[in-house]
């Protein structure tokens, strides 16, 4: 049995012509049932539905054999114990910081002033500001990040951005752009070797079906 890990939503939707290039067709709609495990047309090959931050977890574990994962979420996790053969050019935005309109963040890092960074990316954004040598307090945050700086909770966001509409309706503006952000497949170490005859044509056709 082979077991694929994704995320439900964007991820999903990106990753299904993947499968099809693959001969993989899922049964089920994630957005109408509420199984967790979804069959394919492949009966050793079906789907699980997880968090997209549990993806690698998964993966890690041997909870999956394979997923999909966000550049932003695996570089939080770490990629410890995950091959990464390929990137799928799909699920993509930009890592961005974003301000408050009207706050002079060029000035603020001129002037040396300690900021406070709300982020659900901590470890990305750690080693961003470190680069520049701009102190930062880190907040960790799981959300909505757009409302901190509106709030006062912080001066500044680390945040993924896609077409910056969120951002401009949170009267929030981006001054600093930290990395391009795409999704990728990732696979168990011990699957790979165990499960090889089976992976490797996976990968294979994923790799033949990547989008431009
Ligand atoms: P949840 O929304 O359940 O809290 P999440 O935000 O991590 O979790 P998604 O919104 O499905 O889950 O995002 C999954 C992945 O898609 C992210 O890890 C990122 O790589 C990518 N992504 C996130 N936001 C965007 C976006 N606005 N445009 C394109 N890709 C995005
Ligand atoms: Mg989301």
């Amino acid at each position: 049995m082979i077991t694929l890990a994704l995320s439900k939503g964007r991820i999903f939707e990106e990753t299904l012509p993947l499968l099809a290039a693959a001969g993989i067709e899922v049964l089920e709609d994630p957005e109408k049932t509420r199984k967790l495990i979804l069959p394919t047309n492949q009966p050793d090959v079906r789907v699980v539905l997880v968090r997209a931050t549990d993806v690698p977890t998964y993966v890690q574990h041997g909870g999956a054999d394979l997923g999909v994962a966000g550049k932003d979420v695996l570089l939080e996790h770490g990629g410890e114990g995950l091959y990464q053969p390929l990137d799928l050019n799909i699920a993509k935005c930009r890592m961005s910081v974003a301000v408050r309109e009207g706050f002079d963040y060029a000035a603020e890092v001129r002037q040396g002033t300690r900021l406070r960074v709300a982020t659900k990316y901590t470890a990305v954004a750690r080693q961003h500001f470190a680069d520049k040598g701009v102190h930062v307090d880190l907040i960790k945050l799981y959300g909505s990040m757009e409302l901190a700086p509106l709030t006062g909770l912080a001066d500044a966001i680390v945040d993924l951005v896609s077409t910056g509409k969120t951002l401009v309706a949170n009267k929030l503006v981006e001054v600093e752009h930290i990395m391009e952000i795409s999704s990728r497949l990732v696979v168990n170490q011990a699957a790979l070797k165990l499960k090889r005859d089976r992976l490797r044509p996976l990968i294979d056709a994923f790799a033949t079906a990547i989008p431009a």
